[in-house]
């Protein structure tokens, strides 16, 4: 299975992602998470990433497409993958197309998970992450207290630097601007494109999704 799950920030893609990452077997590969990994450790790719994304703005797609191709091409992705964060403009998603046709992988599914402006600023302000074992979690509904509630870890809960305010709302202009066109060329590509109502419980959307899925295989 080849998954792409497509949607602004904060819609809750990083959560499904892991939840569909587990249940299929396949890996879940994150571009954002990938990112922060190549700043964390400063690399090459780090330096050049970093202020790019404290400013919320894209990483050039030259230099993601090279990420992603490599993964792609990579033996843990032989069985299917979930693409969480790519692509991100129109050029990605022309890149991705022949990538796919490369090596010859058809059955890709868009996950399209919708959410509006307010409810995105909401949850990403409150969005916590543990530096250890990267569980998502939100002030809202998640009491931590410093300790990770997966992983038992102290000290370890912080908050992404692109999660403030004011770079959240610029996060979510290069969205309106760059990536909701992406959209339209799958339709207009005749992609296999689900929607996905992306209010509610954790649970009960993953559910949603596992149900469209079957229905996409029935079909
Ligand atoms: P995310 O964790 O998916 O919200 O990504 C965090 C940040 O990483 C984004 O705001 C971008 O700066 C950068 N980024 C992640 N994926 C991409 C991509 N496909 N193209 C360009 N920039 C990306």
């Amino acid at each position: 299975m080849h998954l792409i799950l497509f949607g602004p920030p904060g819609a809750g893609k990083g959560t499904q992602a892991k939840k569909l990452s587990q249940r299929f077997n396949i890996p879940h590969i994150s571009t954002g998470d990938m990112l922060r990994e190549a700043v964390a450790n400063q690399t090459e790719l780090g330096m050049k990433a970093k202020s790019i994304m404290e400013k919320g703005q894209l990483v050039p797609d030259e230099i993601m497409i090279g990420i992603i191709k490599e993964t792609i091409e990579s033996t843990k992705c032989k069985n299917g993958f979930i693409l969480d964060g790519f692509p991100r403009t129109v050029e990605q998603a022309k890149a991705l197309d022949k990538i796919f046709i490369d090596l010859n992988i058809k059955d890709v599914v868009i996950l399209d998970f919708n959410i509006d402006e307010e409810e995105i600023i909401k949850r990403v302000t409150h969005r916590r992450s543990c530096s250890k074992c990267g569980s998502l979690f939100n002030l809202l509904t998640d009491k931590l207290d410093n300790v990770c509630p997966v992983c038992g870890s102290h000290g370890t809960i912080f908050q992404r630097e692109d999660d403030r305010e004011t770079v959240i709302r610029k996060r979510i202009e290069v969205y309106k601007n760059s990536t909701l066109p992406v959209k339209n060329y799958y339709k207009e590509n005749n992609a296999c494109f689900i929607s996905i109502d992306g209010y509610g419980e954790i649970e009960q959307i993953y559910q949603t999704i596992l149900e469209k899925l079957e229905k996409v295989k029935v079909d």
